[in-house]
């Protein structure tokens, strides 16, 4: 069961969304990830592996101070738990960031219909499928 923490306010949205993310680990995953806005533009970075992994890249590889943002620690059910496959996934123009619980049943057609029409997906995940039906809209 995956976690998600999302915070629009005047914090620092990382701490809060971190912090977040921390309080959820006993519900088990095996990768974690954070997005952040700042001057309209989106910043992810995701980690396989356990939250401290995402910490650690944080370190070495800041996000800008922001105060929205969303976290997520993943229980892989389509594509394995890697640093790619970690959420939140963008779509190509990396307008919006998801996270998301659970499967799209219909992600194989989707994804069949949303690259025939130019997207390029990343991931091996289902939730992709919805940041490129999302811009495609
Ligand atoms: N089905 C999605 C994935 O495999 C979400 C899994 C979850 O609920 O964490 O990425």
């Amino acid at each position: 069961m995956c976690g998600i923490v999302g915070y629009v306010g005047n914090k620092q949205a990382l701490t809060v969304v971190v912090d977040g993310l921390r309080r959820l680990e006993y519900r088990g995953y095996d990768s974690a990830g954070v997005a952040v806005v700042q001057d309209h533009k989106l910043e992810v970075r995701k980690k396989a592996g356990k939250l401290v992994n995402l910490e650690t890249l944080l370190g070495t590889d800041p996000l800008p101070n922001s105060t929205t943002g969303i976290g997520h620690t993943r229980w892989a059910t389509h594509g394995g738990p890697t640093d790619t496959n970690a959420h939140p996934h963008v779509d190509n123009d990396e307008k919006l960031a998801v996270i998301h619980n659970g499967i799209i049943e219909n992600y194989t057609e989707l994804r069949t219909q949303l690259e025939a029409k130019g997207h390029k997906f990343s991931s091996e995940t289902d939730t992709e499928s919805v940041a490129h039906l999302l811009s495609d809209l």
